[in-house]
């Protein structure tokens, strides 16, 4: 099923007067909308019970919880010291996701610093794959890993390279198209429905129907320059896009259910249901 949601707490949920996020599932079950992404950015700092007692009522509400694991990881690196650390937010976020009852986490791959780019790719790989191990063997075979396309050139998570993850993955590496940050990378390339399809058929191709099926989704439209991603605007933009109809149209065509999660900056919630909105208009 095609699920809608914002990333984060919105400055609407807290100028309706609420604090905490376990009272979001309720919430955001009320306006419709049924998936939730809870970022551990700056670090995974949360008591399991804490986990538990949101995961429960979310679930209450059938709103799905996903996790997006902290920013700072570079599965790049040559140190290992940094490598094992990486390793770890990666099991942490994994385990506070078992503990909140979702099923996908969502990471950034990282950079290649100082390294050339194909360098870079080749010890990313290496490590996405000691990543894998270590997943099988904490017993978290069962939730979705999902690397994310990347908004700024300089940072590994192009297409081509997220495709590259996925296939040296099982049936839950799927990929997390950040349809925003691909924009930004290559200064506009979505505005027709026909944009839209040639990334959809190249996933198809890469990856399989199966994981292209059940793909994560992050939008907003983002600001950008010569480098790429710059800061994530609202759906008020009409300058820098993407425009989120013509892939609703796609995703409505090809009967894909990918995970939705709309990260505006503050009106995340509100855009999030313009888009499921426009969605669910399509149907009738
Ligand atoms: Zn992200």
């Amino acid at each position: 099923m095609i699920k809608f949601g914002p990333s984060g707490l919105c400055e609407q949920f807290a100028q309706s007067g609420y604090k905490h996020t376990i009272e979001a599932g309720k919430w955001l079950s009320e306006q419709g909308l049924n998936c939730f992404e809870y970022s551990f950015g700056r670090g995974v700092q949360i008591k399991s019970s804490t986990a538990n007692e949101i995961g429960q009522e979310f679930a209450k509400n059938s709103v799905e919880i996903s996790v997006h694991a902290p920013y700072f990881i570079n599965l790049a690196t040559q140190e290992e010291q940094k490598a094992e650390n990486n390793h770890r937010y990666i099991m942490d976020s994994l385990a506070a996701l078992k503990a909140f009852g979702g099923k996908r986490c969502v990471f950034h791959p990282g950079s290649p610093l100082k390294s050339a780019r194909n360098e870079a790719m080749v010890t990313l790989l290496k490590r996405f794959e000691e990543v894998l191990k270590l997943k099988e063997e904490n017993g978290y075979s069962d939730l979705l890993l999902c690397p994310e396309t990347m908004g700024k050139k300089a940072q590994l998570g192009d297409l081509e390279e997220i495709i590259a993850m996925c296939n040296i993955g099982d049936e839950n590496i799927v990929p997390c198209i950040d349809f925003g940050h691909l924009n930004s990378r290559d200064c506009g390339i979505y505005f027709t429905q026909d944009d839209y399809k040639r990334t959809i058929d190249r996933l198809l191709e890469g990856v399989g129907e199966s994981k292209t099926d059940r793909m994560h989704v992050h939008f907003s439209k983002i600001q950008y320059t010569s480098n790429g991603e710059l800061r994530h605007l609202t759906f008020e933009d009409d300058i820098y896009g993407p425009p989120f109809e013509p892939l609703m149209e796609v995703f409505a065509q090809y009967k894909l259910n990918p995970y939705i999660v709309c990260e505006s900056a503050g009106t995340q919630t509100r855009d999030a249901l313009a888009m499921k909105t426009y969605y669910d208009s399509l149907a009738k």
